[in-house]
C-alpha cells in the first residue's frame, strides 16, 4: 500500500510499504478520510515517527477471526490502543488506559498504525458504525475536530443559559466552538490570527479578542456584563493561558483544560471557587449517539470548518499549509 514517511525537516515522500494484517479482534480500515491533526510539527521538525495520523473514518475490509465488526462496515477510528480489560476500557475511557497494547505486534503486521496511509488497522471495539447518511469525512470529525471538546462540552453541561470562552482557535478550538454552538451557548474565542477569526465568525462566534492585546481581560468583562465567561475551554498550549483564563472566567464559574502545558494557579482556583477539569478523547461507548446527533446537525458548520481537502499525493502541500495556519480542518483522502 501507499503510505507517508518524513524524510527530514518539512520533506516527505509517497512510499510503498506492505499491506497491514489483522489477526483475532483486529480489523483493517481502507481508509477514506484522514483528517489532519499534530502530524505537521513531525513534518516542520523532520522526526521520523512511526505512527504518523491517528484520525480516519473508512471501510472494513478484512477482519480478525473474533471480530465482532464485519467486512463491509463502514466506520470511524478512535484514537490510542488500549487493553480494553482494565476498569477504565471497561467504561469506555480507554484514552486514558496506562496498559497499552501494540497492534502490529498482535497481529504479526508490520504496518497499521499510521493513518496517514492506504489501509490501518484497529480493535473492532476501538470504531465506530457510521450511518448511512454521514459521509465519511463528516464522521471523522468524530475524532479530534469535536472529540476533545464534545468532551468538555458534556462536562461542563453547556446549555443556551452560558456564555463559553474558547482560548485558541486551532482545529480542535473552532471544534470547541461548534460544540457550544450546537448547545445553544453564546460562544466568544481568543486568537490574534486572522484568518481563524474570520472563520470562527462564520460558523456564529459573537466576539473574537486577540489575548495579546493590553486591554483583553477589559473587552472579555465588558463582554460578560463585569463577571467574567460562564464556562472556560482551554485549547492553546500556550503557558500564560492558564493564569489568564483562571481571572477570565466568572467565581463558581467552570474551565476544561484540552492542552497539556501551563501551570494552573490554585489560588485563584480556590479563591474563585471554580471547577476544573481536563478532557483528552471523549467516550464512544456510552456517547456515539450523542455525537452522531452533533455531527448530523452540524453538518452546514462543519462544511466551513473543513477548509481543505487533498489527495494524499499532495500531503507536502497539505502539511505547508497547515503550518502557515491559513486553513481550518484540512482533510486528507488517501484512495485519492
Ligand atoms: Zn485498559
Ligand atoms: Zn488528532
Amino acid at each position: 500500500m501507499k503510505a507517508v514517511e518524513i524524510t527530514g525537516e518539512n520533506a516527505c515522500e509517497i512510499v510503498d510499504v506492505p499491506d497491514p494484517r489483522v489477526r483475532g479482534r483486529y480489523v483493517k480500515i481502507r481508509i477514506h478520510s484522514a483528517p489532519l491533526c499534530t502530524e505537521s510539527n513531525h513534518y516542520a521538525s523532520g522526526l521520523m515517527v512511526r505512527d504518523l495520523g491517528h484520525e480516519a473514518a473508512g471501510e472494513v475490509v478484512e477482519v480478525g477471526e473474533k471480530s465482532r465488526v464485519k467486512v463491509g462496515e463502514r466506520v470511524a477510528v478512535m484514537p490510542a490502543h488500549s487493553c480494553g480489560e482494565c476498569y477504565l476500557c471497561m467504561k469506555g475511557d480507554y484514552i486514558h488506559c496506562t496498559s497499552s497494547v501494540d497492534p502490529l505486534e498482535s497481529c504479526h503486521s508490520e504496518t497499521g498504525t499510521s493513518t496517514i496511509a492506504e489501509y490501518c488497522i484497529q480493535q473492532d471495539r476501538l470504531t465506530m458504525q457510521i450511518p448511512d447518511d454521514l459521509s465519511y469525512d463528516h464522521a471523522a470529525m468524530a475524532c479530534c475536530a469535536l472529540g476533545p471538546s464534545f468532551r468538555a462540552s458534556k462536562l461542563m453541561q453547556v446549555s443556551s443559559y452560558d456564555t463559553v470562552l474558547v482560548a485558541g482557535l486551532g482545529a480542535v478550538g473552532l471544534g470547541a466552538c461548534i460544540n457550544a454552538l450546537y448547545r445553544g451557548a453564546r460562544v466568544l474565542a481568543l486568537e490574534m490570527r486572522p484568518y481563524r477569526t474570520e472563520l470562527a465568525k462564520k460558523l456564529g462566534v459573537e466576539a473574537v479578542i486577540d489575548p495579546t492585546k493590553d486591554d483583553a481581560m477589559e473587552e472579555i468583562l465588558e463582554l460578560t456584563h463585569g463577571k467574567g465567561a460562564d464556562k472556560v475551554i482551554e485549547t492553546t498550549d500556550n503557558p500564560d493561558s492558564p493564569p489568564f483564563l483562571i481571572k477570565a472566567v466568572r467565581g463558581r464559574g467552570e474551565i476544561t483544560f484540552i492542552s497539556w502545558s501551563g501551570q494552573i494557579p490554585v489560588r485563584g482556583i480556590v479563591g474563585k471557587g471554580l471547577h476544573v477539569h481536563g478532557a483528552w478523547h471523549w467516550n464512544h461507548i456510552t456517547d456515539a449517539p450523542e455525537m452522531l446527533g452533533l455531527i448530523r446537525n452540524s453538518r452546514e458548520r462543519l462544511d466551513t470548518y473543513i477548509t481543505h481537502k487533498f489527495p494524499m499525493s499532495q500531503i507536502k502541500d497539505a502539511w505547508d499549509l497547515q503550518l502557515s495556519g491559513e486553513c481550518g480542518k484540512i482533510i486528507l483522502h488517501p484512495q485519492e
